[in-house]
């Protein structure tokens, strides 16, 4: 058993080559090569990863705050606290704070790194449809 006191979760700054704004990671996991990647992803107000996806998906789970993911077929949704969000595996999305509120949540996946696009998302992209 391993127990590490909330204290001493090693939050770090997520890297501006694949995040816009101000995000912190806190990993809550050994990772074994294929394990599972359990991490702690705090998002400041407008702050979001860039488009990506996960070889063998993605569940968010949103811890406080609220927020936006979307997918590359369109689909966006608002997550609040308690929601919980199954991105499949290599679905093109992201994910984020709303613009608002800042937002927390548990990610959970296995299979490997993150594979990152060349491509941020952009405030049209953030801000969304007008209707
Ligand atoms: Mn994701």
């Amino acid at each position: 058993m391993e127990h590490t006191p909330s204290d001493q979760i090693d939050r770090v700054k997520a890297p501006e080559e694949n995040f816009t704004g101000d995000v912190e990671f806190g990993p809550l996991s050994n990772v074994e090569p294929d394990g599972l990647n359990a991490l702690e992803v705090h998002f400041q107000p407008g702050a979001r990863t860039d488009w990506h996806r996960h070889p063998n998906g993605q569940v968010l789970y949103v811890l406080a705050g609220e927020g936006l993911v979307q997918n590359a077929a369109g689909e966006r949704v608002e997550i609040a606290t308690g929601d919980v969000v199954y991105a499949s595996p290599d679905e093109l999305h992201w994910h984020g704070a709303s613009a608002h509120s800042h937002m927390s949540h548990l990610s959970l996946t296995t299979g490997g790194a993150t594979q990152w696009e060349p491509r941020k998302v952009t405030d049209e992209e953030y801000d969304g449809p007008t209707s």
